[in-house]
């Protein structure tokens, strides 16, 4: 590669190239369905080493990956022949108990946000898997078991400091390119390379009750009822969500009910009366729980390392006859994989914030649901994928328009439109022309400019 040697000399972090030793970890990323084979993969320590991997790539003509945490579902955080920048070098979190804020690395993972804020008895709401990319989880939204009281992660965005497509070091927040801060809100790998990130932390210094109760397939409905009259009637402090799953041994599906109470042990205990009354569970993990501990329980079953295949959609409601499929499809998930139907309870803080406020789409729903498949076998690819479309597909009536961007497993041409809604994608477009007319950062569910 012409202009390596002399990239090396400026450029401060590791330099992976095929053939030296690291290269098959620096190139593997969480879903292992993607085995591509870049050219180079580089390691900035800094802002300034980000701006120079982006010149050099540009120079070079490459393709570029952008990477985190590496837990993208289509695997976009990788590419054959091209350039990964890969910000595992940038890690790091910290609180200010003051302000109530946490500043964020750009190469962070969950954990260290979650530990940071912690340490002072605050919380920002993230995703559910520690392991997973602070920077791909905020820019696509950020899901978790802290939203209905505190909202998706973006909504607790104070600022990002980002590299552009042209080297420039910007700062986006309501006060400064507000413009770009909308968009960097739900699609915010279109537009740079974000560095360092400021959130706005809550007090929760006090242990939640966390945990699963699992019963026959059989009582699937009123599972389902008991799900939507807690989810109507039950506090902001109350994630719930309802599933319907089947293990890779093939054993009979089971329904379920997780729920999360971030309010005091002995108010969650009272609130959570009607989920114990509910008849004797196949299991039960229910437990009052430090927050951190809760955080960590999904580490290891969404370890690295796996197949993964998933398919969601928001809904405006979750009617028997929907339950009823995700009952139907659960039975026929295919033996040798892990698969399930997640029902998250939407609304409250999310729908507090107005819908287009941020390029994020789906804030009116009143469920998210999502069939989810997980394997190691690569024989089972396609039926594993096909189980996941099968289900979606007949789950179709009861969806709403727009889709959580960060659960899309598939790429192509048109898929940004039907993620953003064709208003949204058009203020997209304008911002993807003004701050990477060359579609530099293609690597995404990318606005097309
Ligand atoms: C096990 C697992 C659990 C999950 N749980 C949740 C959950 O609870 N809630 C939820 O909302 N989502 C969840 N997700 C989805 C998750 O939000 C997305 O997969 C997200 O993109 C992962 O972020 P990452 O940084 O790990 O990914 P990466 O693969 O590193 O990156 C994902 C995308 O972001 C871009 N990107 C990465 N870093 C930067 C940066 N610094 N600047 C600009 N662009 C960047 C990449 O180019 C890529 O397009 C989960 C995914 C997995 C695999």
């Amino acid at each position: 590669m012409n202009g390596l040697s002399a990239f090396r000399e400026t450029f401060a972090g590791d330099v992976v190239l095929p053939g030296d030793p690291g290269y098959d970890g620096a190139r593997a990323v969480w879903n292992k369905v993607f085995d591509r084979r870049p050219a180079v993969v580089v390691r900035p320590v800094d802002a300034d080493d980000v701006a120079d991997a982006l010149r050099f790539a540009r120079e070079q003509e490459l393709l570029v990956a952008v990477r985190c945490g590496g837990h993208s579902i289509p695997g976009l955080s990788t590419c054959d022949d091209g350039i990964v920048i890969d910000l595992s070098a940038m890690r790091g979190a910290t609180a200010d108990p003051v302000r109530r804020t946490a500043q964020v690395n750009g190469g962070a993972l969950l954990a260290e946000l979650d530990e940071a804020a912690q340490a002072h008895g605050l919380v920002c709401p993230v995703g559910v898997v520690s392991h997973t990319g602070v920077a791909g989880l905020t820019l696509g939204g950020g899901m978790g078991r802290l939203q209905r009281k505190h909202g998706l992660t973006i909504d607790n965005l104070v600022s990002v400091e980002l590299v552009t497509a042209d080297g420039r070091r910007v700062r986006a927040s309501e006060d400064e390119e507000p413009e770009l801060f909308w968009g960097m809100r739900g699609a915010g790998p279109n537009f740079g390379i974000v560095t360092a990130f400021e959130y706005r932390l809550h007090p929760l210094d006090h242990a939640i009750t966390f945990g699963t109760v699992a019963h026959p397939l059989a009582r699937a409905r009123e599972l389902a009822g008991l799900f939507r009259e807690l989810a109507e009637k039950g506090p902001n402090e109350l994630f719930l969500s309802f599933g319907t799953a089947r293990e890779r041994t093939g054993h009979d599906a089971y329904a379920f009910l997780t729920v999360l109470h971030s309010g005091q042990p002995e108010q969650a205990l009272r609130e959570l009366a009607d989920v114990r009354a509910f008849g004797p569970p196949v299991r039960d993990s229910i437990r009052a729980m430090p927050h951190l501990a809760a955080q960590h329980l999904n580490d290891e079953t969404q370890d690295w390392g796996h197949r993964f295949y998933m398919k969601s959609a928001f809904m405006p409601a979750f009617p028997d006859e929907a339950v009823d499929l995700c009952a139907e499809h659960a039975s026929r998930a295919p033996v040798g994989a892990d698969c399930e139907f997640s029902v998250w309870a939407w609304g409250r803080a999310i729908a507090e914030v107005p819908e287009d406020a941020t390029a994020f789409t789906g804030r009116e729903a009143a469920v998210w649901l999502a069939a989810e498949a997980l394997w190691d076998d690569e024989a089972l690819d396609e039926q594993c994928r096909s189980w996941g479309r099968d289900a979606l597909a007949d789950l179709a009536p009861f969806a709403s328009s727009g889709r959580y961007v960060n659960d899309v497993a598939e790429v192509g041409a048109n898929v940004a439109r039907t993620v953003y809604g064709d208003a949204k994608y058009e203020r997209l477009l304008a911002l993807k022309r003004e701050w990477d007319p060359d579609n530099v950062f293609r690597l995404n569910q990318n606005v097309q400019p």
